[in-house]
């Protein structure tokens, strides 16, 4: 009871930060904005070299706050990372955004998967399989149509360990991608054992990219490596021409960045799924 005293004695304590005050607010805020529906998720669409069609979108989520306006993930994530709020608000984008996959799909637009990212502390709770399982039968979403995308840092923790939740996964027939691809160092012969489909390589080496000829560049070797693997490879942040010749001279198979579409608010994707198939 001393303990707990002192804590609140603590808690209201006029010499506590401005920073740590201010973070409370959001911390508060934050756990309210999910019942207040103040989240949204924008759509950014994936397309593939080989067809020019758009195969999948990225569900990336925003805070609209009734008072700073929109809020972007990096914000806040962190933030719902080290309270715990990520889990029900991981939760809410993947049922929104298999929700709304759905409703394209019911809507009579070509099938295309929808990628959601999944958080470390999602993908090391001990049911998340059982998660994914109940969305998907809620949401009556054919689990070919939903990719999860994990960051490398998350795939190189515990190897043993999340291969078995990767397995788990996949055995739900969803597919799974490796996001930010490049940064963590990973080899070949480790990626070799992961039941994975694509690897999406990092803004960061797209970046790189300032010549069609190309001198060989890292983007270059990871398409190979993926081939070698027989790997889907996606390039994230693709924003300019030279990059996207450079991408589909390599053999890379999908994109995904400004060059194409920035991400879309629902109706302007449903827009652009529209004036795709009217074209
Ligand atoms: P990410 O998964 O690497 O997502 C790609 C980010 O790059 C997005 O930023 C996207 O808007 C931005 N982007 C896309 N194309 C381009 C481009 O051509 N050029 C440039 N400069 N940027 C581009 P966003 O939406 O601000 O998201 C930032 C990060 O927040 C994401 O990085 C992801 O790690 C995280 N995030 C977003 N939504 C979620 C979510 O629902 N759950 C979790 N756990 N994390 C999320
Ligand atoms: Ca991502
Ligand atoms: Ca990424
Ligand atoms: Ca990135």
């Amino acid at each position: 009871a001393k303990e707990s005293h002192r804590n609140q004695y603590e808690f209201f304590t006029p010499i506590m930060s401005a920073q740590a005050s201010e973070r409370l607010t959001v911390e508060l805020e934050l756990r309210k904005a999910l019942e207040r529906n103040e989240l949204l998720l924008m759509y950014q669409p994936q397309l593939e070299f080989k067809t020019g069609r758009v195969t999948g979108v990225e569900a990336l989520v925003r805070w609209l706050h009734p008072k700073r306006g929109m809020v972007s993930p990096a914000d806040f994530i962190p933030l719902a990372e080290e309270t715990g709020i990520i889990i029900p608000l991981g939760e809410w984008v993947l049922r929104t955004a298999c929700l709304q996959n759905k409703a394209w799909q019911n809507s009579g637009f070509a099938p295309m998967r929808i990628a959601v990212n999944l958080s470390a502390y999602q993908f090391k709770q001990a049911n998340i399989v059982q998660v994914v399982a109940d969305i998907l039968k809620e949401t009556k979403l054919d689990p070919v149509y939903l990719e999860l995308e994990i960051t490398e840092s998350v795939a190189m923790q515990n190897a043993e360990q999340v291969i078995v939740t990767l397995e788990g996964l996949k055995s739900l027939g969803i597919q799974v991608s490796i996001d930010d691809f490049g940064t963590g160092y990973s080899s070949l012969s480790y990626l070799r054992n992961f039941p994975i489909d694509r690897l999406k390589i990092d803004r960061s080496f797209i970046n790189d990219i300032t010549s069609v000829q190309g001198e060989s560049t890292i983007a270059a070797s990871i398409i190979a490596m993926a081939q070698s693997l027989k790997l889907e490879v996606i390039a994230e942040g693709v924003e300019t021409e030279v990059q996207f010749e450079f991408l589909k001279s390599k053999g890379c198979t999908e994109m995904q960045g400004y060059f194409f579409s920035k991400p879309l608010l629902m109706e302007d994707m449903t827009g652009r799924l529209v004036s795709m198939r009217e074209s």
